[in-house]
This record gives structure tokens, sequence and C-alpha cells, in this order.
């Protein structure tokens, strides 16, 4: 595979920007290689600077649940663009959006929109904080939930954890309101609300965690949680950021029927463009400025042309069958794959979940449980290559998952699932 043109912008880039990039997953760091810098993209394939084609698995790592460059979504935003970009005031897009997602969402009564995932958690960590009147939040391993100082947390030893901070930068004070549990353990909860109970603001997790492999939870779990959190008066956060509108319309909580206090969307919601919202119902979204206490704001947020290209991605994806449609492909795919590696006798899994599937180098067990994950990564790097230079492109690391989207028809994902199977040949029978 010729890759000079995209070495030598990686080049120049690593003179502008900290290690080349202005996010870090997209450095190659975690499959050893040089990123590819992308041209264009159109329906379910991306090109790269040196025309190289490849089916494109990342998706832009899930907002683009239509493919790249979607007729739908292109001529909403050049509509809206032809009326100019943005006016810090409100436009009719902003109703129309929230209109689309409050019609069939039963968990939230009003929304907020911001310009990413990250913002959009952060605010409603602070009003779970302001509602509550309480501090301490808890959250799982494993889980993501953007880069906001509070949840640059992970577990440090033992079952209930304070926990320390996942980056440099992130003062103690912080790290001192984080609460870091094991997912999938039921123990462990118990024990923190047994403790904590009464200072905890809220729980978040990803109901279905997406960031760090494909962690299934048990339903039970969920459930627990629910309870756990109306039993102690803390408010239970689905962060929804990836889930939301990719497994059912209205995200992991319909998947579950378990109704949620908070839900944060992102990816999905912009339709490719920067968008994150907020929800809940009206009681503690009644706290937001300019209705109450807690403030947020953002200069962007709503910007009309996110909004239009929101607006036709949901209007698509709203249509009947959409998600099952979605589900019934990625199962082929899936199935095919995972048929020839049993057949083969390989220690390598598909795990999937609607249109979203995680590569496990360990099919010997259901892994619901950031410790549980197989830390070698080296299967990983290997197939990764593999499937670059037969034209199939993943994101750049074996924590992270694959999405499907509609433009994957059958016959492209045929012609991936034959790409993988011989991409595992390479690697087990070298
Ligand atoms: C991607 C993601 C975020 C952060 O969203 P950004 O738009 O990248 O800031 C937060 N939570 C979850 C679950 C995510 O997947």
């Amino acid at each position: 595979m010729k890759q000079t043109v995209s070495e030598s912008l990686y080049a120049t880039a690593k003179t502008y920007f900290p290690g080349g990039v202005n996010s870090p997953v997209r450095a190659f760091k975690s499959v050893n290689g040089t990123p590819l810098f992308i041209r264009k993209g159109d329906g379910a394939h991306i090109w790269d600077e040196d025309d190289n084609k490849f089916i494109d698995f990342c998706c832009s790592w899930g907002p683009l649940i239509l493919g790249h460059n979607h007729p739908e979504v292109y001529k909403k935003v050049v509509e809206a663009l032809g009326n100019g970009s943005s006016f810090g005031a409100p436009t009719r897009l902003e109703n129309e959006l929230a209109e689309l997602i409050i019609a069939r969402n039963p968990f939230i009564d009003k929304i907020r929109f911001t310009s990413s995932g990250t913002e959009a958690v952060m605010s409603a960590i602070r009003m779970a904080r302001g509602y509550t009147g309480r501090n301490k939040i808890v959250k799982f391993e494993g889980c993501y939930h953007g880069h906001s100082d509070s949840l640059l947390v992970k577990a440090g030893s033992g079952l209930v954890t304070f926990g320390n901070s996942s980056s440099a930068g992130v003062p103690e004070a912080f790290v001192n309101e984080t609460l870091v549990l094991p997912l999938n353990n039921p123990e462990a909860l118990h024990a923190c609300f047994a403790e904590f109970g009464k200072d905890i603001a809220c729980v978040i997790i990803e109901p279905i965690p997406a960031n760090n492999g494909l962690l299934l939870q048990e339903e039970g779990f969920l459930t627990l949680l629910r309870e756990v959190c109306t039993q102690h008066g803390a408010l239970l956060f689905f962060d929804e950021v990836i889930s939301g509108f990719r497994v059912a319309f209205s995200g992991a909580a319909e998947w579950y029927g378990i109704t949620p206090d908070i839900v944060s969307y992102g990816k999905i919601i912009g339709g490719g463009l920067p968008v994150g919202a907020y929800g809940a119902r009206n009681e503690i979204m009644a706290q937001i400025s300019p209705d109450g206490p807690v403030y947020q704001a953002g200069t962007l947020s709503g910007n009309p042309v996110a909004m239009a290209a929101g607006i036709a991605q949901l209007t698509e994806i709203s249509r009947p069958g959409f998600y099952e449609d979605q589900e019934r492909r990625t199962k082929l795919f899936v199935d095919k794959i995972n048929e020839h590696a049993q057949a083969n006798n390989y220690p390598f899994e598909l795990v999937m979940i609607a249109s979203i599937f995680w590569i496990s180098f360990d099919n010997s067990k259901r892994i619901r449980n950031a410790e549980e994950i197989n830390s070698d990564m080296t299967g990983f790097k290997q197939l990764h290559r593999a499937l670059l230079e037969r034209g199939v492109y993943l994101g750049p690391s074996g924590y992270e998952v694959g999405f499907v989207s509609s433009a994957h028809t059958e016959a492209v994902l045929d012609e991936a699932a034959a790409v993988f199977t011989d991409a595992l040949d390479a690697i087990f029978k070298a």
C-alpha cells in the first residue's frame, strides 16, 4: 500500500500539532503506523491522499450512521449554509431538531444543544450537582465520557475507590469527588452507596459501554442501577453519545426499556457536524440558565448548519424498519466472520450489538468488565495492518468499536467479510 503523500502530510502536521493530530487516537500510536490522511468519503467508502480506497468502519467514530456524504444531509446543509452560517440568535432549525427528538423520546421533556459530547456530559454533571445539591459522582471503569476534569478519573485499587486522575493536569480536588466502580458488579455498587449514598449526585454510565471494548452489561445490572439511584435520591445518567440513535432512536434507554433521569447525546445527532445535547425531565432541566441557577452556554450551540445536518440525518433514520435492517446486515457480516474463525479455531470473535461491533482476541467468555480485556494488542495490530492492505479501514485501536452504516449494503459487507477472513488466515496461519 502506497502511503507517501500521507507520510509527507503527517511530517508537516507534526510541526503544527502535538503528535501531528487534533485528537490523540487518530495518531495510529497503538498500531505503530502513520495515520492515513483522508481526502474524501462517499457512502461506505473513504479515499486517502494516496488514492487508496477503503471500506470504512470507523465512520468518524460513530456519527455517520448514513455513511459519508449522504445526499439528504448534503442537501440540507447546503441549503442552511446558503442562509448564513451562524447568528448567535435562535433559529427555527433548533426547534425542528428538538421536535424530531422529543416527539419520539419518552425519557426527556427538554433538551439543550451543545457543540460536542464532552460539553454535553460536563454540563449535565453540573446540572445533576445543582439539582441534588450533592457533589460526588459515580462512574465506571471502562466507560468514557469525554475529557472534562471530573471524568478523567480511573479506578484505583480496591472495590470502591476514589480514583486516580487519568490525565496530568486534573486537580486532586476534582478526583476526590469522583468514585470509580467496576462495571457489571452489584457488590461494588452496593458497597459504594452504603458508604457514600447521601453524597452522590449522579451515577453516570455508558449503558452500552463502547469506548473500551464493547462491554455489554447484564440487563439486571442496569435495572439495579436504576433501583439503587432511586432509593438514594441520586440521578441515573445514561451517557448515550454513542448508543443514542445508534441501537434505537432513543438509544439504550429504549433498547433496554430503562428510564434514566439524564441523557446525553452526541455523534449521530449532528449528522457529521459538531453537535452534542443533554436532556432530562422538566424539573431537572429547570435548573439550567436562564431558567435556573446552573450556568451553561455556547457561542455556536444550536448552530444552524449543524442543526440542518442533524435534522436530515434523524429524519432518515426515523423511517420504519431502519434499525431492524441495520442489525440484520450487521449480523450477517459478523456471523460470516465468526463462523470462519470458529471453523478454524482462531482465538477471535466479533462481539456485536445493533450496528456496533468489536474485535476481540478472546472468545473464551463474554467480556463485561474493563479488567477482563486481553491487553495484548499484538493480534489487533497485525489485523489492522492486514485489513488496511486489503482495503478495509478500522479505527486505529483495539479498544475501539466498528460502526456499520446504512451505506454498508449487503454487497459491501460481503466484500468486507471476505477481506476479514482472508486477513485472519494471513495472521493466524503465518
Ligand atoms: C465520544 C463520546 C463522548 C465525547 O464526545 P466528543 O464529541 O468527542 O466530545 C462522551 N461520551 C461518550 C459515551 C462518547 O462515546
